[in-house]
């Protein structure tokens, strides 16, 4: 861990928190898709007196004092963000993926209009026209679905709908959905109807960014990212445009959105972009989906059922009906086991939301520890010795001792 004399000293009572945290972390496996481990570099640039400083507006167009030095990092991070991705321009302002996606309606729409979007509980986002969302309360949201059969999107299902409702805008990329999206169709089908089209790659963009999967942003008008997942940096977000839409977009975020920018986060931001522009990371975005290629194919042949069969990127969607268990049974009982999962709907899910019947896997934070297909085998026989062993808790004690065993081999980056 870093040096943290001053807090473990003026602190205790929180530094002891922190510690047992950094030991859970440690000593279990980590499985949420939406996760992972930053690198320390990453974690310094966190920890600066960057934090000290306001700096509402852009480089160069401040509405404080003395941001000479951290109009360069705002800068930096702009620079590598528009290397990595190809994208003409970018917002590196947004706190986090769903006030980014605020602003992105913001910009492109007025309350009441018309969105195209993943229904939730088939993988999609609630700030993608959840009714609980402020998308879902303030814009006009119509839903598609993923095919009952292949679990897959649908594109004529896409087309039907964008045809008979007239959206103003598309939007694809999702929160558990694990094949690569046909960007090229969206953004035909969104022409035939004259609807703008954002992608928002929350959780894929460091495998985009690996150059292991399709890339939408030379493509769509407006693409949003969280910056946490895949990508591997601090939480945060940004927004990428053509730049025809730049001040649109720059507008929505401040003022429209938000207030100052969080100066170390976007410090932290460029160095996580700086670490993806390494061909170092393409290794990393290539293993973690050999990582999830396997899992799911060894998870198979233990007679589970996988959402559309198999997956493209870093995740999965576990059926577990298919084991006669609950996502929620499942998701408490894989953590005694010590190995952290979320329950997650499956489409057209029988059961209701805060017991739905399936679990999702993501494989991005154990490639992070340098896991590869041997330890994912192994992880595989740990999650169904666990699951058939459901309330037994000796046995799963014994599991999560092993889990222990395993995780001490590989080290977390930002230990
Ligand atoms: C995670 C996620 C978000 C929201 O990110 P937060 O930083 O948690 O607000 C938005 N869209 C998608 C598709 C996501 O998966």
């Amino acid at each position: 861990m870093l040096n943290y004399d001053n807090l473990s000293q003026q602190d205790p009572e929180l530094y002891k928190i922190i510690s047992e945290e950094k030991e859970r972390q440690e000593n279990e496996i980590e499985m949420i898709a939406s996760e992972n481990y930053v690198s320390k570099p990453v974690l310094e640039a966190m920890g600066t007196i960057l934090t000290n400083k306001y700096s509402e507006g852009y480089p160069k167009k401040r509405y404080y004092g003395g941001n000479q030095i951290i109009d360069r990092v705002e800068e930096l991070a702009k620079d590598r963000a528009k290397k990595l991705f190809e994208a003409e321009h970018v917002n590196v302002q947004p706190l986090s993926g769903s006030p980014a996606n605020a602003a992105v309606y913001f910009a492109f729409l007025n309350p009441g209009d018309k969105v195209l979007g993943l229904k939730l509980d088939h993988g999609g986002h609630l700030s993608h026209g959840h009714p609980v969302n402020f998308s879902g309360m303030l814009y006009n949201f119509v839903q598609h679905e993923v095919n009952v059969e292949t679990g897959k999107i649908d594109m004529d299902e896409v087309r039907e709908i964008a045809h008979k409702e007239k959206p103003k805008m598309i939007v694809a990329g999702y929160s558990a959905y694990s094949r690569e999206i046909d960007w090229q169709e969206f953004k035909k089908i969104a022409d035939e109807v004259g609807a703008y089209t954002f992608a928002d790659i929350a959780h894929t963009a460091g495998l985009i960014a690996g150059k292991q999967m399709n890339n939408p942003v030379p493509l769509f008008d407006v693409v949003s990212t969280t910056t946490h997942k895949t990508l591997r940096g601090p939480r945060g977000a940004m927004i990428m445009c053509k730049e025809k839409y730049a001040k649109d977009i720059d507008k929505a975020v401040f003022p429209g959105m938000q207030g100052g920018p969080h100066d170390h986060i976007n410090a932290a931001k460029a160095v996580a972009f700086g670490e993806a522009l390494n061909p170092e990371f393409s290794k990393y975005a290539r293993q973690v989906i050999i990582n999830a290629k396997t899992l799911v194919q060894k998870l198979k042949s233990l007679e589970y059922k996988i959402i559309s069969g198999g997956t493209d990127n870093h995740l999965m969607v576990v059926d577990m009906n298919s084991k006669n268990v609950t996502g929620k049974d499942a998701e408490q009982t894989l953590e005694k086991a010590g190995i952290s999962v979320n329950r997650s709907t499956i489409p057209n899910d029988p059961n209701p939301p805060m017991k739905p019947s399936g679990i999702r896997l993501g494989t991005q934070a154990l490639a992070s520890r340098g896991m590869k297909e041997k330890e994912i085998e192994l992880i595989a026989k740990y999650i169904d010795e666990a699951i058939t062993n459901i309330g037994k808790e000796e046995k799963l004690d014994g599991i999560r001792g092993e889990v222990k065993n395993l995780c001490q081999k590989f080290p977390i980056p930002s230990a």
